[in-house]
Formats: C-alpha cells, sequence, structure tokens
C-alpha cells in the first residue's frame, strides 16, 4: 500500500506542473473573456436596457458626478413652434461587482455599444464599497496591462512565453 502511494506521487514529478505562479505568471484568456466593463458615456442615451435586463440587478442608473468635457451642447431647436419633448433623464449605469455574473446580456442588449467588456478580472477589494464602480470609473481603460500573459496551456502542458 505504502509503495503504491509512493509510485503514485513519484510519477508525477517527471509530469509538467499545470499550476501557474500567479501573479508573476498569468493564464492566457480567451478573446471573448467577460471582466470588467468599459461604459462609454458620450454614446450613452440613457435609455435603461441594460439595468432592466440585468439578472441581479447590478446595474444603478445614476447621474453623472462630473459631466465629460468633451460632450457637444444640445443643439436648439430649429422652429421655435414645434412643441418641446420631455427630455429623458441623463443617467448612467453605476455597476456593483458585488453581484454582476459577468453574464453580458447588459452589453448584448445595448442599443448604441455603449458598454463592453475587458480582460480585466482583478476586482477584489477589502471595502465592498470599491466594488460599486460608477460611470466615470467605468468610461476609465482597465490600468491592467492587457495582454501581458506569460503562461499558456497546451496539450502537452504549460508553456511559458512572454507576449
Ligand atoms: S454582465 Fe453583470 S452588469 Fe451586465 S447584465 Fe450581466 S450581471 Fe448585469
Ligand atoms: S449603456 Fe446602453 S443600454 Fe445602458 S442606458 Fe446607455 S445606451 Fe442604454
Amino acid at each position: 500500500m505504502v509503495v503504491k502511494a509512493m509510485f503514485s506521487g513519484l510519477k508525477h514529478i517527471f509530469k509538467r506542473r499545470l499550476t501557474v505562479k500567479y501573479p508573476n505568471q498569468r493564464l492566457k484568456l480567451t478573446e471573448r473573456y467577460r471582466g470588467r466593463h468599459i461604459h462609454d458615456i458620450s454614446s450613452c442615451t440613457s435609455c435603461k436596457l441594460c439595468a432592466n435586463i440585468c439578472p441581479p440587478k447590478a446595474i444603478t442608473m445614476v447621474l453623472l458626478v462630473k459631466k465629460p468635457q468633451n460632450e457637444e451642447p444640445p443643439e436648439k431647436p430649429q422652429n421655435e413652434e414645434a412643441p418641446k419633448k420631455k427630455k429623458r433623464e441623463e443617467v448612467h449605469p453605476q455597476i456593483s461587482y458585488e453581484l454582476c455574473i459577468f453574464c453580458g446580456l447588459c452589453v448584448d442588449t445595448c442599443p448604441k455599444s455603449s458598454l463592453t467588456m475587458t480582460h480585466s478580472f482583478e476586482l477584489s477589494d477589502y471595502d465592498r464599497k470599491n466594488l460599486v464602480y460608477t460611470p466615470e470609473q467605468l468610461s476609465e481603460i482597465p490600468s491592467e496591462e492587457e495582454g501581458r500573459y506569460v503562461t499558456v496551456f497546451t496539450k502537452s502542458g504549460v508553456s511559458h512565453h512572454a507576449d
């Protein structure tokens, strides 16, 4: 019995490891990996479709704290007689990563492609409040160096390389 257990352990010494030394080594993510969102404030129409479809209700529509500087002023109506349309409240998605299940439904349903997903997955934090990303935070591109993956799984094991 002891010999059998030793043999079982010994044969793995010569096999290639399938574990990686994260964070120094990282797995190559698939092209369509669903990580943290990016929100394009300028193209969003505040239609709220993303918030309505979100299964765990991770999206809350909120007002911007600070308007983006490159936002163009609204066009003046050409016909002063024309009846004024009620302006839609300018709200944008705020996402709680405490609730988000990264299903991508908000991205798929957005008619303006204002929401996209990145390869950024390192979102853990000691404070739950920091897991709520405002529209302004979502409009920033994640700081992690995406694409700098040094380890990939292959059929014959793990191979290490720098992109
Ligand atoms: S990806 Fe997250 S925020 Fe978007 S619909 Fe799914 S759970 Fe909601
Ligand atoms: S992000 Fe897209 S779906 Fe959500 S409110 Fe803006 S335009 Fe509508």
